[in-house]
């Protein structure tokens, strides 16, 4: 059953609507045209009053810094960051930080907490997660060749990554790497938080993505682990549990990705209809009296609408019944999520024509940036074919 944000998130969102439209919306300009390194100071402001709001880090439970939302109050929140490129960061809510913030609550000790997850709550420190391999097939995170030997109370990590996304600048890496070889695949690899001052980790270069090699968090980066020492200590939760803490990491994470496309989608959406209602495309004819635009408006409209009761339906069954029996719901949302943002933002370069390639709206950069939503957190594929293969179990087909 789809239920409604409740009147306390109402209130929230309406608060980060204001928010986003005074302080936000008008400095996307300069995302688009600056280093993100020199927009930073700007952004520590905004960030600031976003913490004066009561707003910061608003996924975090109270005692670690947050503003405590639940699950689904969040993606709702998540949704209303994502119309801008700049949202989840002024809010400390961004991508791979809630990730390691969340399993860093669920599986660091004592010292890990008090050393990593306070700053990085906090926003005085930023994070990376070093999963993927250039020689290894991300889509199967089970098979990869990085190792973590032990040598005295130390792990000695050995291997190559890429895409650690926001590496350039971040203070540590949790990595996975096998510290387990003859162990079944999926209890081979273990995550390790490796600081990234330590000898032996080396940023390589930032990897120029869709014509960008970015900066600072806005980026990519490319790591070799050589010889990089550091205490067993370092260890986040069980040895071999790097896979099921992965996987734990990536079932919630997919519900706030794919609200945040819906925010993405709603935005271009409107951007869209603004454009056809005041273009015109002959003397006294606007654009949107052609029955083709009507067409796209009424097809985004409605995918934008499934799409987004996906995800509600999606998040509503994990906090019920938790993420592995959502499994299902959790990909379909998210090659079906990835695929109407996609459709949603191409429409809307298209109707605002030349316009809608240039960085005069945020509609280019959404675009160069999440054409990879069909590739992270597992790519669209394998998500079909899980679904596909345990639907069809029920026909007697394994
Ligand atoms: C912008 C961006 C940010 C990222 N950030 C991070 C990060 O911070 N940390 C990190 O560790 N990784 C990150 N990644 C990497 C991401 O997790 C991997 O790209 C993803 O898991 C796919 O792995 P791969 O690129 O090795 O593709 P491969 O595994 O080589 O797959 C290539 C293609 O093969 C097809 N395919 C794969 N398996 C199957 C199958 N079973 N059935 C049918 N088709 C299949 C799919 O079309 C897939 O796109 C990021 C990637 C991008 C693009």
């Amino acid at each position: 059953m789809i239920t409604y944000p409740s009147e306390r998130v109402e209130t929230i969102i309406g608060m980060i609507r204001e928010f986003m439209k005074k302080e936000v919306y008008p400095i996307e300009g300069e995302f688009a045209h600056k280093k993100f390194g020199e927009l930073l100071p700007l952004l520590n402001e905004k960030r600031a009053k976003v913490k004066q709001m009561g707003l910061w880090a608003p996924q975090v439970p109270e005692e670690f810094g947050g503003a405590g939302l639940s699950f689904i109050e969040h993606a709702y929140v998540s949704e209303e960051l994502g119309r801008s490129p700049l949202g989840h960061f002024i809010f400390g809510a961004q991508a791979p930080d809630a990730g390691n913030i969340e399993i860093l609550i669920k599986y660091g000790s004592k010292e890990q907490k008090a050393r990593y997850l306070r700053p990085l709550v906090a926003g005085q420190i930023r994070s990376c997660f070093s999963m993927t391999e250039p020689e290894k097939p991300g889509s199967n995170p089970t098979w990869m060749e990085t190792t973590a030997k032990k040598d005295g109370d130390d792990y000695v990590i050995n291997g190559q990554k890429w895409f650690t996304s926001s590496a350039e600048g971040s203070a540590f890496a949790i990595v996975m790497a096998v510290t387990n070889p003859d162990a079944e695949p999926h209890m081979r690899a273990s995550q390790i938080i490796v600081p990234t001052d330590t000898e032996g980790f080396n940023l390589v270069r930032n990897i120029s993505v869709m014509g960008h090699v970015g900066d600072n968090y806005a980026s990519h980066a490319e790591v070799l682990y050589q010889s990089c020492r550091v205490p067993q200590a370092n260890l986040l939760g069980p040895e071999g549990s790097g896979f099921v803490i992965a996987q734990e990491r990536l079932g919630p994470g997919r519900i706030h990705h794919c609200m945040r496309w819906m925010g993405i989608a709603e935005r271009a959406f409107e951007l869209m209809c603004e454009r056809a209602a005041t273009r015109d495309v002959a003397p006294g004819r606007k654009l949107g009296t052609r029955q083709i635009i009507q067409a796209w408006i009424a097809e985004c409209r409605a995918e934008i609408n499934a799409a987004r009761l996906m995800v509600i339906d999606a998040a509503q069954k994990i906090d019920k019944v938790g993420a592995y029996e959502a499994r299902e719901e959790i990909s379909l949302i998210k090659f079906y999520g990835a695929g109407v943002l996609s459709k949603v933002l191409d429409r809307a370069i298209q109707v605002h024509g030349a316009l809608g390639v240039t960085d005069d709206t945020p509609l280019a950069t959404f675009f160069r940036h999440e054409r990879a939503a069909h590739i992270y957190d597992g790519p669209d594929e394998v998500h079909k074919v899980a679904v596909a293969r345990r639907i069809l179990r029920k026909y007697g087909l394994n």
